[in-house]
């Protein structure tokens, strides 16, 4: 996606010389490529390239320890579905570095250590691999072209004790939201690039935060939530796209900083992996990078919406709108919400609670959807 492509570019050029994560010791990327069968783990190193890979069981895993590097993060964005590396989690030792990878089964890894010129060289891990060698030049272009299915978190708006907005006439957002997510639902359930999820799929109550979670336990690409306003004016009518605002964007990387430097927490409890390490430095760049990254992908999805939108329903404004909204605060998934228009408007309100309109509205969004993996390929 391009969102890691531009996390990547900025590990290597821009941000890492601005940021207080230099002060110590250069941050050291790495790659982790892998399958259902196999998992190839490089790391450039320079000067010493000292190493000790073995295994440990309960829970299976290969441990990775580099006595001359302290810090380390991944070179993008990982992808923890599918594959036989479960999870990958670093941390700081008295000897330098420990990577670990957790397994699904336990295999005895090979190592490798290609020389690259006098004083660097690169050490690669494969597990299960015939050719590490191989495995390892050819891991980012096999990445590449092996797309897979992009997950989409369709999030319906209220549900249970909460209606959301409440017409003049006693209508519920609930009903709408769910109506609109369902449409949605069915819709990219037939298209084979697409993987939708729903956060609720009956009339219950669920709290925001949760929502959030829900999307990242299921490695979701892309979270849309779906509403429906309302005004104090009548007249207030059509469809706006929201994605987190500055403030926003800013306090939750403020909040999961410090919630995820508690190890026991909820969010580190759901291996957020591609953003995680407890070397605190190295925390705050990635989870930095990783919004930075998911804002722009999340204004490209919300630009792109608004145009679909506007075929189908008026604009309330045909800017994209920002927001702190929590639903909004993963850090590392774009994400928007959509109003589809006024519950508080009698024409908007009476068109909303029209299957034939809820169904023009998902095709809009399916569309938007395609259109911005079809920009945006994620990668393998
Ligand atoms: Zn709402």
């Amino acid at each position: 996606m391009d969102r890691r492509r531009f996390i990547t570019t900025l590990l290597a050029t821009c941000l890492l010389p601005s940021t207080r994560a230099l002060a110590g010791n250069p941050l050291i990327p790495f790659t982790l490529s892998k399958d259902e069968e196999s998992a190839s783990f490089v790391i450039e190193l320079e000067g010493s390239n000292e190493h000790n890979v073995f295994t440990l069981d309960h829970p299976p895993r290969v441990v990775i320890d580099l006595p001359q590097v302290t810090r380390v993060a991944p070179s993008s964005a990982l992808h923890q579905h599918a594959g036989i590396v479960e999870d990958v989690r670093t941390g700081q030792r008295a000897g330098g570095i420990r990577i670990v990878l957790d397994l699904k089964t336990l295999k005895q890894p090979k190592t490798h250590i290609r020389q690259l010129g006098a004083n660097r060289s690169q050490l690669i891990v494969s597990i299960n691999d015939p050719d590490p060698l191989m495995a390892a030049v050819t891991a980012e272009a096999q990445s590449r072209n092996q797309p897979r299915k992009a997950i989409i978190e369709i999030d319906a708006g209220h549900g249970g004790k909460d209606p959301g907005c409440v017409s003049a006439d006693d209508h519920y957002e609930k009903y709408v939201t769910m109506g609109v997510a369902d449409y949605l639902k069915g819709r990219l359930d037939t298209d084979p690039r697409f993987e939708p999820s729903l956060t609720r799929d009956s009339d219950i109550f669920i709290p925001l935060h949760q929502r959030v979670l829900m999307a990242r336990n299921h490695h979701a690409d892309l979270f849309i939530s779906i509403h429906a306003d309302a005004a104090p004016t009548t007249k207030a009518a059509g469809a706006s796209v929201y994605i987190l605002s500055e403030h926003g964007a800013s306090s939750a990387t403020a909040r999961w900083l410090a919630e995820s430097q508690n190890s026991s927490d909820r969010y580190a409890s759901t291996r957020d992996s591609e953003i995680y390490s407890d070397d605190p430095d190295v925390q705050s760049v990635l989870i930095d990078l990783s919004m930075r990254g998911t804002d722009v992908a999340s204004q490209k999805l919300a630009r792109t919406t608004l145009n679909h939108l506007g075929s189908v329903t008026a604009l309330h404004n045909d800017r994209v709108n920002k927001a702190a909204f929590a639903v909004l605060k993963s850090p590392d998934i774009p994400s928007m919400l959509v109003e589809t228009g006024f519950m508080s408007n009698r024409q908007d309100c009476r068109r909303l609670l029209r299957s034939a309109h809820q169904q023009e509205l998902a095709e809009a969004l399916h569309q938007s959807v395609a259109d911005f993996f079809e920009a945006n390929p994620i990668p393998g």
